[in-house]
């Protein structure tokens, strides 16, 4: 196949993860017979210092013309001053709009050889394998925002709201997910007190009787909260809105316990997908060369999944990172001994797919 990659090192570690990411999809491409083509565009800090905007006209058209989009991570001390609309995540920010990307998905998956960073004790931790599809467009954070005074003093309103269709799409796609994985999805909402989380669950109910293979659970925020510590592996896709989504997926990188892992993807309604590492651009160690790209190369495997349709050519590449942390070739961050830089990283990865067998 062929394919129009857009590559957004952004600010920091960015353009070095995001270099590794490239190399893997070089790998994937010589191994599997796939031709990708690359454009190089600026995002973030980098993009203000060029063209005066965390993200320009020009790239934001280069990445609707793409098939996917491969993101490093935006931001720095260098900007932390400057307003708010010319603050580097504002890029981030509009191109997840100006993409449509309206749901964000997230994998907890704990490598075994890896449990000693988790805060939790490795019984707790096997196998755990769940996605969060967290709704990334709608719900408090974009709802109407207003103060005023009572006799008492000021007074603060968020709205917050929910379409159904908004609802559904999310929540149709966590079928899909969950289709091709252990077949179970988790709603979680706190339909206890909020009229927007009764509307989720009718709306999920609706969508798990067109889906009779996949099985349903809500729960309520507060529980899932703690069965995440408790009962991690009891879950495979929890689906949620907005904000809760946004403090589970934190809770779930807390128990993975390492960043420099963790992948990410967002998409919408149109073929472009989002791909970046869960983790900033780290200036404390931005140009050493000891980055660790493992987030990166995560997030180039769901790329292959999720915009290529690839889905052997993404599990080689699970394969191959597997191997490398098997191996022991880590970065600082992960390494207990003598770590390895973000090249030697990358090219145990590189090596590993190129030897992986088709199917
Ligand atoms: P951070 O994730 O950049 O770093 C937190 C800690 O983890 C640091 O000690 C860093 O060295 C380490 N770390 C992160 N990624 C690593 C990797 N791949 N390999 C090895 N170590 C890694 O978070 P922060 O320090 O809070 O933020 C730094 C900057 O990144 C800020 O400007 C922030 O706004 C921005 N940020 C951007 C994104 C994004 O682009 N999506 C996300 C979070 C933070």
């Amino acid at each position: 196949m062929q394919a129009t990659i857009v590559l957004l090192g952004g600010d920091g570690i960015g353009p070095e993860v995001v270099a590794e990411g490239k190399r893997v999809l070089e790998a994937v491409g010589e191994r599997f017979g796939h031709r990708f083509s690359f454009v190089d565009e600026l995002i973030g800090g980098a993009a203000l210092d060029v063209h005066g905007a965390p993200l320009s006209d020009g790239t934001l058209a280069a990445c609707k013309q793409s098939d996917a989009v491969l993101l490093g991570a935006v931001g720095g001390p260098k900007w932390d001053t400057l307003p708010g609309h010319m603050r580097p995540e504002k890029g981030l920010l509009a191109l997840r709009k100006g993409l449509g990307l309206w749901a964000n998905l997230r994998p907890v998956k704990v490598h075994p050889m890896l449990t000693d960073r988790s805060p939790l004790r490795p019984e707790r931790l096997a196998n755990v394998d769940l996605v969060f599809v967290r709704e990334l467009t709608g719900g408090v954070y974009f709802g109407e925002k207003k103060r005023d005074q009572t006799e008492r003093g000021a007074r603060a309103f968020d709205a917050l709201t929910y379409e159904e269709y908004e609802i559904e799409r999310v929540v149709r796609l966590a079928f899909r997910l969950a289709a091709a994985r252990r077949s179970k999805v988790t709603s979680v909402d706190k339909a206890n007190v909020l009229e927007s989380s009764r509307l989720w669950r009718e709306v999920a109910e609706r969508v798990a009787k067109e889906n009779p293979g996949v099985s349903l659970e809500h729960q309520l925020v507060d529980s899932c909260a703690m069965k995440l510590l408790t009962h991690a592996a009891s879950f495979d896709v929890v689906v949620t809105e907005n904000m809760f989504g946004d403090i589970l997926t934190d809770e779930g990188a807390a128990l993975v316990g390492s960043l420099g892992m963790m992948p990410s993807a967002s998409l919408g309604d149109g073929k472009t997908g989002l791909y970046e590492p869960i983790h900033g651009s780290a200036p404390d160690i931005a140009g050493k060369g000891i980055a660790n790209p493992l987030g990166t190369i995560l997030s180039v495997a769901m790329l292959l999944r999720h915009s290529l349709g690839l889905e052997a050519e993404a599990a080689a590449v699970e394969a191959a990172v597997d191997a490398t942390v098997r191996a022991g070739v880590l970065t600082g961050d992960l390494a207990g001994g003598a770590p390895k830089s973000t090249v030697e990283v990358g090219a145990y990865v590189v090596k590993s797919v190129l030897s992986a067998k088709e199917g």
